[in-house]
């Protein structure tokens, strides 16, 4: 079967022969449909992050899929079901407490593999195989957006975790904003505003009108905020104070300067993954203001099957013409370099192994 894979930090993603996989106990084989590109796949192939399986020297790529269940073997999925699999596993099949209890986005390094990132080979291939407990059941007439669920599963959980260290005390956000219009952004972005209902949502980028991006951010009815013009330190005098702001940037300073956007009382979530780059903060400012104004800052990463399950259902609720502007392109196995492509006009792409 075929596949695409890439040699983390040597080149660029290519087309392989794989043998087919076959299911053992527990397992179903899934054929599979559709899967995302994001800017963790771009940080894999550049080496930044993740690794290949121990022993290999390529990583067969993609996390963020949608296939169908081709053979259930015994379990309890159907044959012809849309699927959507989770993305991290045992390592090594020996489970760990965090998989007991069905929590493997809280396990720490060395207790999980990443497929399509960290350890274990990815979905980019026409033929997968997973332990059943790990394919999430979609609606036919979600499967062919179903590789944008394990992005939005993202965002279901470090909204879970934001808005937890907020329960101790009344706290209804009337404000929120979105570091970062990259696709993990846009999403989020909709789902503040169309599913949290959010009075006032902003986001942040870089660019120059006229651009997709911003098009959809105002759309969306949010207010576009540009890094070059209003930095994120001066987004308090320039709009307001922020209850809920989510990183997804990557961009290090970001982390720091939410705690100065944040209003008194609010929670910064940053799920930007970048690489080591020393700079200088007011470390005694940041503290102080994190104390006296009971701020909040949480870091977050992956998802576990709940999360998946409350993003089919978010997924749902986002508006047509959103998942419109935000897919630019599904591309075929005979053009799949251009899912890989980036530039101003790409947004969220998608290889497509098989059509749905
Ligand atoms: P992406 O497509 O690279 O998006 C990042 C966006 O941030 C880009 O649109 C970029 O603008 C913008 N940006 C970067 N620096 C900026 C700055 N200084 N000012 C304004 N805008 C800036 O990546 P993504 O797929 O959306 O993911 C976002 C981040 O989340 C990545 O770091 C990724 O690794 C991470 N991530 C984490 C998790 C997790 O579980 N924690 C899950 C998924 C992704 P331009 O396009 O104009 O350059
Ligand atoms: C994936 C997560 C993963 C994280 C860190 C993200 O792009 O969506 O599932 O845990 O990268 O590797
Ligand atoms: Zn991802």
């Amino acid at each position: 079967m075929k596949a695409i894979a890439v040699e983390p930090g040597a080149g660029e993603p290519t087309l392989v022969e794989r043998p087919r996989p076959e299911p053992t106990a527990g397992e179903a084989l899934v054929r599979t449909l559709r899967v995302g590109v994001d800017g963790t796949d771009h940080e894999v192939i550049a080496g930044h992050h993740g690794d290949v399986p121990a022993g290999e020297d390529e990583l067969v790529l993609g996390h963020e899929a949608v296939g169908v269940v081709e053979d259930a073997n015994g379990t309890d999925l159907e044959e012809g079901q849309y699927v959507v699999p989770t993305v991290r596993r045992r390592p090594g099949g020996v489970g760990n407490e965090y998989f007991e209890r069905g929590e493997p986005d809280m396990a720490p390094g060395g207790e999980y593999v990443e497929r399509g990132i960290a350890g274990a080979h990815g979905f980019m291939a026409e033929y997968v195989t997973s332990p059943a407990e790990y394919l999430v059941p979609i609606p036919d007439d979600l499967a062919a957006l179903g590789f944008l669920v394990e992005p939005v599963s993202i965002s279901e959980k470090a909204i879970e975790h934001a808005v937890a260290t907020r329960s101790a005390f009344e706290w209804e956000p009337e404000s929120a904003l979105v570091l970062g219009n990259g696709s993990l952004g846009l999403l989020t972005l909709a789902m503040f505003e169309e599913t949290l209902e959010i009075d006032r949502t902003y986001c942040l980028g870089r660019r120059d009108r006229p651009d997709p991006t911003i098009e959809m951010i105002e759309e969306l009815g949010a207010t576009y905020v540009d890094s070059r013009q209003t930095s994120v330190p001066e987004i308090p005098e320039a709009h307001e104070g922020i209850d809920l702001i989510y990183e997804a940037t990557g961009y290090p300073k970001h982390a720091f300067e939410t705690v100065d956007a944040l209003a008194p009382n609010g929670v910064g979530v940053l799920l930007g993954v970048p690489e080591p780059w020393e700079f200088e903060v007011d470390g005694g400012r940041l503290h102080r203001e994190m104390v006296l104004h009971n701020k909040a800052l949480v870091g977050t990463v992956n998802s576990h099957r709940g999360h998946f399950e409350a993003a089919i259902d978010t997924l749902s609720q986002l508006p047509e013409w959103f998942a419109d502007d935000l897919v630019t392109g599904v591309y075929g196995l005979e053009e799949f370099e251009s899912a890989f492509e980036t530039g101003d006009d790409v947004v969220k792409t998608a290889v497509e192994f098989d059509a749905i």
